[in-house]
């Protein structure tokens, strides 16, 4: 998941998880608190209003008492003094946690309850201090706390008086805070609940693919390319981690085709000297020959001093090849390309090599198979090289018996291609792949008499691929060899 929906989902989940589950905490709540004050009060309302303003339900409990009262004290308040009167008017309100309280002057003269009436005494209002607007009573908070309903009148002798309804709210009130502290619990419990949830989902999802690309960066600091990490690419952090899984591949590919050219040059450098060596080695001892006096007869000394110069040849031959293949590997050869009729071009090379095949007892075939005003983009000179590298090759890995060259050339579409065939010796299996390397040479040719330095198909291999083409042997070893090699074919068609 992106980051961006993640964050949302965060957002979503911190306001509307909280919201769900506190809505069905305080339902569940406040339908508890509200059975129990149906149950202990006997009333019945809907939770809401029982929850919202439970002293009102209350109330009503003794609306109908107070109601009475209210009339009596208007028309014939002589009652309150009938003792009888009272006893009905408490008797009445009885089951309802609620009871009568008289007062005459500053003197309760009569209580429903006398032993929390000693308590409260202090909270009751004065004469004409209860509002009449009050028609719910009034909540008295105190030891036990009460809803009182004050009603004046006057005594038959002129004292004031004052009838109250006292309803105890000792169970409703404990209740109401249990349902405070419940739903404060409930408050912290959820949106801990919710932190909780939301630090585990990320850490899940940032914070562990984070620490799995420190470990992986600290596993490279410390040298380490084979740490391999896996990141979900659906993310903007599993991206990064697939990036650095993508970048830790390069570097080690990097790092290993630098060891393999260092390796490559410390093998060159260990090739030249040594064939180098060869000839140098061979002209020393003929030069010292000819100083110590061993040649001694003017033939001797005429066959050492041509040997002499035959190695100095080979050792320029080899100079200049040298230089031509390091000019070649580091790309700086300028190559002339030019759009070449394949069918000229072959057909005036083949007049060439024809008559020195002829002398060498090589029969030489020349098939073209393509459209003659085909056209591929190539250096001439250099295309040269090639045809002459594979051919000196076949030349000299037939021998002097009787062979056959093979020049094929065919049409594959966007490219084409020339395959030259010989009947020579053939090559090992084990050295087919190795042929086009620097200084390769397979047993059978360094143990026999032919010269070469083994960097003829390197440079082929070379100049083919800087043409943009392909190149690949097949051979059988004792039947012959096969060179393929291909050409891009030029768009301008004659
Ligand atoms: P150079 O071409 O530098 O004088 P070379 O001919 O030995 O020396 P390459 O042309 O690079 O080197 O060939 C590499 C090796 O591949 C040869 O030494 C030989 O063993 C083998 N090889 C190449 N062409 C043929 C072939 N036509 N028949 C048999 N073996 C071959
Ligand atoms: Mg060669």
């Amino acid at each position: 998941m992106k980051l961006k929906s993640r964050l949302l989902t965060a957002f979503l989940i911190i306001t509307a998880l909280p919201i769900f589950l506190i809505t069905i905490a305080v339902g569940t709540i406040a339908r508890y608190q509200a059975n129990s004050i149906e149950q202990t009060y006997d009333v019945k309302s809907d939770t809401i209003k029982l929850i919202s303003n439970p002293l009102q339900i209350l109330s009503r409990l003794t609306r109908g008492v107070y109601n009475e009262i209210v009339i009596t004290a208007v028309h014939s308040p002589e009652k309150f003094e009938d003792e009888k009167y009272i006893n009905y008017l408490n008797n009445e309100l009885k089951g309802k946690y609620s009871y009568i309280v008289l007062r005459k002057g500053d003197n309760f003269i009569y209580s429903g309850d006398e032993e929390k009436l000693d308590n409260n005494k202090s909270y009751f209002p004065r004469y004409g201090e209860y509002k009449t607007d009050m028609e719910g009573g009034f909540y008295v908070d105190g030891k036990n706390p009460f809803l009182l309903k004050q009603q004046d009148f006057h005594f038959t002798d002129g004292t004031e008086g004052s009838i109250f309804v006292v309803t105890d709210v000792d169970t409703l009130v404990p209740q109401i805070k249990a349902s405070a502290i419940q739903l404060a619990c409930s408050l912290v419990f959820v949106v801990m609940l919710t932190a909780g949830v939301l630090i585990i989902w990320i850490y899940r999802s940032i914070l562990r693919p984070l620490n799995t690309l420190h470990a992986a960066t600290d596993a490279m600091k410390e040298g380490n390319l084979d740490y391999s990490i896996e990141g979900d690419p659906e993310d903007e952090i599993g991206q990064l981690c697939v990036d650095f899984e993508e970048m830790r591949i390069r570097l080690k590919e990097l790092i290993e085709v630098r060891l393999k050219y260092e390796e490559d040059t410390k093998e060159l450098i260990s090739n030249i000297s040594h064939d180098l060596k060869t000839p140098i080695t061979a002209i020393k001892g003929y030069a010292e020959g000819i100083m110590d006096g061993v040649a001694d007869t003017q033939e001797k000394q005429a066959k050492y001093i041509k040997t002499i110069y035959t190695k100095a040849n080979d050792m320029s031959a080899l100079v200049d090849e040298l230089s031509f293949y390091s000019k070649i590997d580091c790309n700086t050869m300028p190559y002339t390309f030019a759009n070449i009729n394949l069918h000229d071009y072959f057909s005036d090379c083949i007049e060439e090599l024809n008559l020195d095949l002829e002398v060498k007892n090589i029969e030489f075939i020349y098939e073209n198979q393509t459209d003659h005003g085909l056209k591929v983009s190539a250096d001439a000179e250099q295309l040269k090289r090639v045809i002459n590298n594979i051919i000196g090759n076949s030349v000299k890995y037939i021998g002097s018996k009787k062979g056959l060259i093979k020049i094929q050339i065919k049409d594959i579409g966007e490219y084409v291609q020339i395959s030259i065939e010989d009947s020579g010796q053939g090559i090992a299996e084990k050295d087919l792949p190795f042929i086009f390397d620097r200084f390769y040479r397979a047993d059978a040719s360094r143990n026999s008499t032919k010269g070469g330095t083994g960097l003829g198909l390197a440079i082929v291999k070379k100049i083919i691929q800087d043409h943009m083409g392909t190149i690949w042997a097949e051979s059988e070893e004792g039947k012959g060899t096969t060179i393929y090699f291909t050409l891009k074919k030029s768009k301008e068609v004659i």
